[in-house]
């Protein structure tokens, strides 16, 4: 990728992490792999949170399809590196994956990959009902009281 697209493609999850007003911590830690992942500098990573702290960034698909996949992935990871999934973070991802025009079908394959990514890298789990991550061991979810 461009410099100026791989801005834009930090500069999404960048949007991810900021939708709920606040860096979490887990956030910023996925967020720092995912800047190793597709070999950004800390020079690129400046320019994406200041567009964003600017306030008239909106999101902008990056690079080939491909890239743009990729994108929407990491956008999924730092969304659940958030354990509360908070509805504003999950409507930017959303809202992504239907500007790169990706079928229900196909979101719903991309999301499920991707949280079982998270779990395996993160020793974690999701409810398979309300979808909210759980305390490891727990038998029944805090959230939704669903079996585990
Ligand atoms: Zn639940």
């Amino acid at each position: 990728m461009e410099k100026k697209e791989l801005e834009n493609y930090l500069a999404n999850i960048v949007l991810i992490m900021k939708a709920d007003g606040e860096y979490d911590p887990h956030e910023i830690d996925g967020f720092q792999t995912i800047c190793k992942g597709v070999g950004a500098t800390e020079d690129n990573l400046e320019k994406a949170m200041q567009v964003v702290e600017n306030g008239d960034y909106g999101l902008t698909p990056a690079g080939r399809l491909s890239d743009k996949i990729r994108n929407l992935e990491d956008m999924i990871y730092v969304f659940l590196s958030t354990s509360k999934l908070p509805d504003s973070e999950k409507k930017i991802v959303l809202s992504y994956a239907k500007m790169i025009q990706l079928t229900q079908q196909q979101i719903n394959e991309i999301l499920k990959e991707t949280r079982q990514r998270f779990e395996a890298e993160n020793q974690a789990s999701f409810c398979d009902a309300c979808g909210k991550q759980m305390p490891q061991g727990s038998k029944y979810c805090p959230f939704c009281g669903g079996r585990c």
